[in-house]
């Protein structure tokens, strides 16, 4: 029987990942683009799980098909963990989004920082959590044209370049969405075994 899939989001950087990582577990993978959904699940937690929590019931009642939901965000050490859960919220495009964090560590050399997702897997047996992090610091300037997001000012820790200049498999084998998909594929395996 086809497996299908929902990525709840309209982000086709990070769908592009899932559908990278996870194309030997499912045959379809249907983003809210893929059903022209417009619907903007207000994400009003205080943590990334609660903002996970609320997109995967929001979409899986919807559609009554196995979702994924994951928040992100990204944290500045320096700047108490600015812009954390409300990194998408912060200005209205990437562009915009990066341009603030560089500008508020302009002249400051203490640069490191996290990335972190938590990814909500539902389906018709539960809610299943995953969470990861990946430390690193802020480049001083943009890098790179791969990616989405922060990624082209967010070197990890042991990189010289930011995830922008990493090919797709590249940056899943280092980073925080990488390594919650990897929790995830180990959960599903041993879900098929039951
Ligand atoms: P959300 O999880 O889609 O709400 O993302 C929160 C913010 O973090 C958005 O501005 C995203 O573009 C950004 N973001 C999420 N995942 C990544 C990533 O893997 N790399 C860089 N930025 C990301």
């Amino acid at each position: 029987m086809e497996k299908k899939i929902i990525i709840a989001t309209q982000n086709l950087g990070k769908l592009k990942e899932f559908e990278i990582a996870l194309s030997s577990f499912f045959d379809t993978f249907l983003s809210l683009k893929s059903f022209n959904d417009q619907d903007e699940v207000e994400e009003n937690g205080m943590t990334y799980q609660e903002n996970a929590h609320l997109k995967a019931i929001y979409f899986y009642e919807k559609y009554h098909l196995p979702v994924i939901a994951d928040d992100s965000g990204l944290e500045v050490s320096s700047l108490n963990n600015y812009p954390g859960i409300y990194s998408a919220r912060i200005s209205e495009n990437d562009e915009k989004r990066r341009k603030i964090i560089l500008n508020k560590l302009d002249g400051i050399s203490s640069r490191e920082a996290s990335m972190i997702t938590h990814l909500t897997y539902m389906d018709d047996t539960g809610m299943y959590d995953f969470e990861a992090r990946v430390e690193g610091k802020i480049s001083l300037e943009e890098e790179g044209d791969q990616g989405f997001g922060y990624d082209r000012i967010f070197i990890p820790k042991g990189y010289s370049n930011t995830f922008s200049c990493m090919q797709p498999n590249e940056k899943l084998n280092v980073s925080h969405r990488g390594n919650v998909i990897q929790q995830l594929i180990q959960f599903l395996k041993e879900k098929s075994y039951e």
